[in-house]
């Protein structure tokens, strides 16, 4: 048994200062906020959530942005970079926009041959990238920020994991996450799943004898897979747990439910339902303006919202320099 439709869900990172972040995700790369809520854990905290207009699993990037986290460290047993994809066409733009924003960035990249790379980091260090590939075509960008349409990011293209041994992760995926291993190159090993598109897929980078990484401001905390309905995601869960896996009970994110485990590498992995979906507590127009707690949190509104950081609207339509 394998999940039926698999691929990327969101991925989760941990951030330090909450407007920085804002600004970088929602203003240089012209992402839509569509979440802006608590850390469900400890409600002193922001939890944003970027995506594409509607935040479509396969386009969201979370964060936890916490003030005062120290720098975590990348390194094995991790997933390390979030990639995004773009139109071939437009890697010109966004050179000259993250030159514009003053972004380093390292010089455009081929990898697998047809795909055009350009890798940067956030203030925190996290290691983003721009994959410029036709399939993006099959996903649409979020038409509302500074970023003309044609240009936007249609969503995360892939997500990077680096691996002491990568054959156990890739058993994982193959066996029980729906992937099928699809292309080679040196020490990368490529996943897929569906299309094979924006969105499903996972590279294994193998790094043995490297550090172990640790979690921090700049690391990824999880990464999440989708499940289409909670029928899909209780088969998964009783795949894994036959397969000795520790899985948490489902839990109630609200905007969809969650399951959670580690794979063998020691990455935190999640199993999210596609649904309900970010429009369930406010509509599509208004995603992301307001702050949404849970329910069981609304009695305590005033008290959280007086323990958050002040956080403004990002700079996205003025520029740097507006
Ligand atoms: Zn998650």
């Amino acid at each position: 048994m394998t999940l039926s439709t698999a691929g990327i869900h969101h991925v989760t990172a941990i951030a330090s200062d909450p407007q920085r972040n804002l600004d970088f995700y929602a203003g240089t790369l012209g992402l839509r906020l569509v979440k802006r809520t608590v850390n469900f854990d400890d409600p002193t905290t922001y939890h944003f959530y970027f995506g594409d207009e509607s935040g479509k699993p396969g386009t969201i990037l979370t964060f936890f942005p916490w003030p005062n986290a120290r720098r975590g460290r990348q390194g094995a047993g991790q997933a390390v970079v979030c990639s995004f994809a773009i139109m071939p066409a437009s890697v010109g733009f966004w050179i000259e926009r993250l030159v514009r924003y003053q972004v380093e960035f390292q010089q455009p990249v081929l990898r697998f041959e047809d795909e055009r790379v350009i890798a940067f980091k956030d203030h925190d260090g996290f290691m983003v990238e721009l994959v410029a590939h036709p399939t993006a075509e099959s996903r649409t960008g979020w038409p509302g920020s500074g970023v003309p349409t044609e240009h936007a990011i249609r969503g995360v293209h892939s997500v990077t994991l680096w691996q002491d041994a990568c054959e156990p992760t890739g058993d994982l995926l193959t066996q029980t996450l729906g992937f099928r291993l699809v292309r080679e190159q040196g020490s990368i090993y490529r996943y897929a799943t569906g299309d094979g598109g924006p969105g499903t897929i996972v590279d294994l980078r193998c790094v043995p004898g490297l550090w172990r990484g640790t979690s921090g401001a700049g690391t990824i905390h999880h990464v999440a897979f989708r499940a289409p309905d909670e029928a899909a995601q209780m088969e998964a869960r009783a795949q894994l747990a036959l397969l000795a896996y520790t899985v948490t009970p489902q839990m109630d994110r609200d905007y969809f439910k969650s399951i959670y485990f580690r794979e063998p590498g020691g990455v935190l992995f999640e199993i999210a339902t596609d649904g309900p979906g970010f429009t369930i507590d406010e509509p599509l127009e208004a995603l992301g303006q307001a702050l949404r707690v849970p329910d069981w949190m609304e009695s305590r509104r005033f008290e959280i919202e007086a323990l958050l950081p002040n956080i403004h609207a990002p700079l996205e339509l003025h520029g740097p320099n507006a």
